[in-house]
């Protein structure tokens, strides 16, 4: 039994049975096993009605699962905090993305690893340049601190 590596983005952007979304992430990270590191949460003003503001943030776990079996089991804890099927991207108590396996690439039927789209948001790389700064992605071959870097330039400033 190999023990991997994975970093796990967290977000929530709707209230749940444990609270805000700040509270539903709390929650959510004391549901993981094997956290050996927590990114500090971070999260926008609430701009119109409170259910609009939105937490996000990144652990690392250490686990014997496979990337499809770690899946199975993030998206039971999604479902036990009461995320509904519902459209991507919609507002939800709990979303539980893979974004890096210690292994490198995964690819299968409603899976890829590393997330295909981890590189392009703030709100994941903000978060997990925290933790795990020099963690390499295989598939651009960029540090997540160079890719924070890139993100983080990109973005328009006021
Ligand atoms: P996004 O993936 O763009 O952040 P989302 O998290 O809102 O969007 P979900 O509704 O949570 O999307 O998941 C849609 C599907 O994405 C899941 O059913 C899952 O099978 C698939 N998926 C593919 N790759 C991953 C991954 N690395 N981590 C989590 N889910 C993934
Ligand atoms: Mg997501
Ligand atoms: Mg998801």
């Amino acid at each position: 039994m190999t023990t991997s590596t994975y970093a796990i983005a967290i977000g929530s952007n709707r209230r749940g049975r444990h609270g805000g979304p700040a509270a539903a992430i709390r929650a959510a990270i004391a549901a993981l096993q094997g956290v050996s590191a927590v990114a500090p949460v971070i999260g926008s003003a609430p701009l119109g009605p409170s259910l609009r503001r939105y937490a996000n943030t990144a652990v690392l776990i250490d686990s014997d699962l496979s990337p499809p079996a770690l899946l199975i089991r993030l998206k039971a804890i999604e479902q036990a905090f009461g995320r509904r099927r519902g459209r991507r991207w919609g507002s939800r108590v709990l979303d539980l993305d893979i974004v890096l396996w210690s292994g490198g690439c995964w690819s299968g039927p409603g899976l890829t690893v590393p997330h295909i789209s981890f590189r392009e948001r703030d709100f994941v790389l903000g978060p997990l340049v925290r933790i795990a700064g020099d963690w390499r992605d295989p598939v651009s071959g960029r540090t997540v601190r160079h890719l924070h870097h890139l993100v983080d330039r990109a973005r328009p400033r006021d």
